[in-house]
């Protein structure tokens, strides 16, 4: 019998043990990466280091306990380590064809119901009548549900499936059996509003306004009847939030059901339901893109710059990490430094969880991939958030194959 060990002693660890005892998974302790962790004790186990581990244990097997997003790159620092593949095990994961997302999210949009929220290559269950009404999205949620169980076998068994075609869909370590635990209302449900005029915005760009009376709030009710007790988190992403006029109707129901909210809002108006729903965990997403004024003006077609800062501030008051700070970048508008650097020590104040730069995601089609001048500028962008110590990423959906490639070495 091998000595298994867990790798890791975080929340997923926290949350997960019981049941992985309970399928037969005992450890003989917890080892971690942290030296601060090392000679004490987690959950009853003692907690040693990886050097201990191999000199200990050595018909060791290393059980990863993190969160499936972090288990490759986990993976990745433990075989730099020296340690050898066949080591490392996974509880409730493994080596098969998927994306972070495939079989954990559902997106009701206006083409139908998809497995995410990448516009450009996803493959939609479409909604089968011109009128939109209760049943005709919960159908498709059951036809959607088949179609996902059908990719996620023939991804297993690498087979050509309607994610082939992506370029997010890779070989890596993916969840054995995902549930979906995510969702989202896409865009366009009855009485969507918003208070800003930006230039990308995607009501610019779809042929939308549906033929519904569904709003987002029925939205999410469907896809919680639909779905079930699996979901822990929703993105929150039609219209401006705090003018809907059923924001507060959205809000409560997603406090009652104890949803992480990630929320996309302008920060123009404070909500005190946003605030509540900041303090307990939750987190809201600000496209900001722009350092200074002018160009806020310029992007938004609203003078809003100084009073979402204004807002903003005060819920980075509610908890530090809660603001995600986007960065969209538009050639002309603000690819230039006065504009990061502005932009920059914003999320600094702010103190957010991370800065995400993206491209206009309904132009990627047309742009391809971005002038050298905005790739120069999200260099700089890249650079500058490593020297002040400020998490970033790119989102790689809205970029072309070739600036991905480039941006994950800048990242
Ligand atoms: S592989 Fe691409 S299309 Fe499929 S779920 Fe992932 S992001 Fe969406």
């Amino acid at each position: 019998m091998p000595s298994v060990v867990f790798y890791g002693t975080g929340r997923n660890a926290v949350e997960n043990l019981a049941r992985w005892k309970s399928n037969g998974y005992e450890p003989l302790c917890f080892c971690d990466a942290d030296i601060k962790k090392h000679n004490t004790q987690f959950m009853g186990y003692d907690v040693v280091s990886l050097c201990d581990v191999l000199r200990y244990y050595p018909d060791y097997e290393l059980y990863l306990t993190a969160h499936p997003n972090n288990l490759e790159a986990i993976t990745v620092d433990l075989l730099k380590f020296g340690i050898s593949k066949d080591r490392v095990r996974f509880l409730d994961s493994e080596y098969k064809y998927g994306c972070d997302v495939l079989g954990r999210f559902v997106c009701v949009d206006h083409d139908g119901v998809s497995p995410c929220c990448n516009v450009k290559h996803r493959k939609a269950m479409p909604f089968g009548e011109p009128r939109i009404t209760h049943s005709t999205v919960r159908d498709a949620i059951t036809n959607f549900k088949a179609r996902l169980l059908d990719t996620l076998n023939t991804a297993h068994a690498g087979i050509t499936n309607d994610c082939s075609e992506c370029p997010r869909y890779r070989f890596g370590i993916f969840p054995r059996n995902p549930k979906i635990d995510s969702i989202n209302a896409g865009s366009g449900w009855k009485n969507t509003v918003c208070n800003f005029k930006c230039s990308y915005c995607a009501y610019n760009s779809i042929d939308s306004v549906l033929n519904t009376d569904l709003d987002c709030h029925d939205i999410h009710t469907i896809l919680s009847e639909s779905v079930g007790d699996t979901i822990k988190k929703v993105y929150i992403s039609n219209g401006e939030i705090t003018v809907l006029p059923h924001s507060e109707k959205v809000l409560t129901f997603v406090e009652s059901k104890n949803w992480e909210a990630h929320i996309a809002t302008n920060g123009l108006l404070y909500s005190q339901s946003i605030a509540r729903l900041l303090k307990s965990g939750s987190v809201i997403n600000v496209s900001l893109d722009a350092g200074e004024r002018m160009s806020f003006h310029q992007i938004k077609n609203i003078d809003g710059f100084d009073r979402v800062i204004a807002t903003l501030m005060k819920y980075s008051a509610v908890r530090s990490n809660c603001i995600i700070l986007k960065y969209i970048m538009l050639p002309g508008l603000n690819d230039d430094l006065k504009n990061i650097d502005g932009f920059l020590k914003i999320a600094e104040q702010l103190n957010v969880l991370r800065v995400e730069l993206s491209n206009n995601a309904w132009e990627t089609e047309k742009i391809k991939n971005i002038p050298e001048q905005s790739f120069a500028m999200a260099a700089y962008f890249a650079a500058r958030c490593k020297e002040l110590n400020i998490p970033a990423i790119y989102l790689d959906s809205f970029f072309s194959p070739t600036d991905c490639q480039r941006m994950a070495c800048l990242f």
